[in-house]
């Protein structure tokens, strides 16, 4: 019997539900006990893919191309899972399925309400990833806070879920924000207990409630939540700040929640097993290296905007024992004030990330050239890895203002072109070229020496890429395409075999990079950086990609 455990937020939206569910999952997974995990969105956009990164946060991409809310990714590095687009859920999703199935007329005769057919639909949904993934328990974590007006019909469809399914296979657990007074020091319960209310108003009683505070909790501070939550002192919960995300299972796994949510969904649970995950976390506290990289990008402002990058340089500064400090610079200053760009020669590496349209796009070409130039260690991803095209058609070939015609329809050298398919696609969401693709890698290059494999499949988010055209031209001045789609038709990963470290690819290894297996472009670069630094040899990069 699958059991579901429904996460609601309280207070104010970034509290870090979206940690404390993966970490739910975590403290269940150490226990035996198999996991999925689903966003509901109640924005009304179908995916998360036609969002502005800049206001929402970065889009995440599972390998069948759902382009999804960045919380699929914690679930995915937490639990190392590989999800599908069907675990994020929207209004958007939703009200389209339920106007289409009125349109064919399969509610014929009946007038279609937001209860029972919005409500249906979102459980049909919640349940169909429960059959599918065939796992023990269900994370359903809802999007917004507690009181939106567009969270209504999730709450409803998850309160509805305890009627049908009872009350030992379903938990309900609000985590809210508990504010310290500066001054005082007090801790405030009273915005918490608010938000309980309002889930009451709903109809929904906690089962557990989780504080989000600066710090532990205080004995009163646990007393007042659970007398006005009516929950018992033990089902008080409390992740306080800590130094890495990654720190938050633990935690809570100490304060017994892995064992609260065991026994009151009655479920059948082995000795928990931290090894792994708690050496990870370890490192990743006391790393005994600094490397220092600028990530030359457009949306700079927001980490949010690159957060699977920066966690995949977690990940694979952690295998070499070494911190990543990432410097968010906005390629637009060095167009304006070109004499920066001398600023990036003091950083072990430069990372261009993905990136849209052509803002900052030539400040990012004038930093790959000061990267290749000076042999500073490079790594491009998507945006990153066209433009490293452009840049080495323009002053390595000689083809004077190459470009990609996403930046100039009339450049001269369309070194990077749309994809073939993309002509005539008019639709914008959901039609970019998307999901885990095939690619080969070529054998005695750097991508076969990081990747152990002449074959991996890789998660993808473009419209344009290299012109085949230019393919002869940009081999014949050295530029290595070390991985090809199957057909040779699409360059996916590009080097330069005369430099240190200068790799780009058009897929992003960061949706596939896991705490304890770090992707091998991000681990080859880090490494990279590190050896350049240090001027000896960083730890090898086993094959199946594990910290040893
Ligand atoms: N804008 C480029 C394209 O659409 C790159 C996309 C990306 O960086 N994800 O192909």
């Amino acid at each position: 019997m699958v059991k579901y455990v429904f996460i609601t937020g309280g207070v104010l939206s970034s509290v870090g539900k979206g940690i404390v569910t993966s970490s739910v999952g975590k403290m269940l997974q150490t226990k035996g006990i198999k996991v999925t995990a689903i966003k509901v969105d109640p924005y009304v956009n179908v995916d998360a893919g036609t969002m502005n990164p800049y206001m929402h946060g970065e889009v995440y991409v599972t390998d069948d191309g759902g382009e999804t809310d960045l919380d699929l990714g914690w679930y995915e590095r937490f639990l190392d899972l590989n999800l599908t687009m069907d675990n994020n859920v929207t209004t958007g999703m939703v009200y389209k399925s339920v106007i289409e199935k009125e349109r064919k007329g399969n509610y014929l005769g009946s007038c279609v309400q937001i209860v029972p057919h919005v409500t249906d639909e979102i459980k049909r949904r919640i349940q169909n990833v429960a059959r599918k993934s065939g796992v023990d328990v269900v994370l359903t974590e809802c999007g917004g806070t507690v009181g939106d007006i567009e969270g209504l019909p999730f709450l409803e469809a998850i309160r509805q879920m305890r009627l049908e399914k009872g009350y030992e296979d379903t938990l309900y657990i609000h985590v809210a924000l508990v504010p310290i007074l500066d001054v005082t020091k007090e801790m405030k319960t009273k915005p918490l207990q608010h938000s309980v209310n309002e889930l009451r108003r709903i109809g929904i009683q906690p089962d557990m409630i989780v504080a989000r505070s600066r710090e532990m909790i205080n004995k009163e501070a646990r007393r007042k939540i659970a007398l006005f939550g009516t929950i018992p002192e033990n089902a008080v919960f409390c992740s306080f700040n800590v130094e890495s995300v990654y720190e938050v299972p633990i935690i809570l796994h100490k304060q017994g929640m892995g064992d609260f949510i065991a026994q009151r969904l009655n479920l059948s649970s082995r000795k928990p097993q931290w090894s792994e995950w708690e050496k990870f976390v370890e490192i990743i506290l006391h790393p005994r290296n600094k490397i220092n990289i600028a990530l030359v990008g457009k949306y700079a402002g927001l980490a949010d905007s690159y957060v699977s990058m920066n966690e995949a340089f977690k990940h694979a500064g952690a295998i070499c024992q070494t911190s990543v400090s990432l410097d968010y610079l906005e390629a637009e200053r060095f167009e304006r004030q070109p004499k920066t760009l001398e600023s990036l020669k003091n950083y072990d590496g430069i990372f261009v990330p993905y990136g849209f349209g052509p803002r900052g796009s030539e400040g990012k070409v004038a930093a790959i050239r000061l990267a290749r130039e000076n042999n500073i260690p490079f790594l491009g991803i998507c945006y990153g890895f066209q433009l490293a095209v452009v840049e080495f058609a323009r002053h390595v070939c000689g083809m004077k203002d190459a470009n990609s015609t996403e930046i100039n329809a009339s450049t001269p050298f369309p070194v990077i072109d749309l994809i073939p398919e993309q002509h005539g696609v008019k639709i914008k969401g959901g039609t970019m070229r998307l999901g885990a693709h095939k690619i080969k890698i070529k054998a005695e290059t750097v991508a076969y020496s990081l990747y152990l494999s002449e074959e991996i499949y890789e998660r993808h988010r473009h419209r344009y890429e290299v012109n085949p055209f230019y393919k002869p031209t940009l081999l014949k001045h050295g530029l290595v395409f070390s991985g090809q789609s199957v057909d040779g038709k699409r360059m996916e990963i590009l080097e330069l075999s005369n430099n240190f470290f200068f790799f780009a690819s058009q897929f992003h290894g960061e949706f596939k990079s896991r705490p304890t297996k770090p992707d091998p472009e991000y681990y080859g670069f880090v490494k990279s950086c590190l050896e350049r630094k240090l001027g000896k040899t960083a730890p090898k990069l086993v094959a199946n990609r594990s910290v040893d």
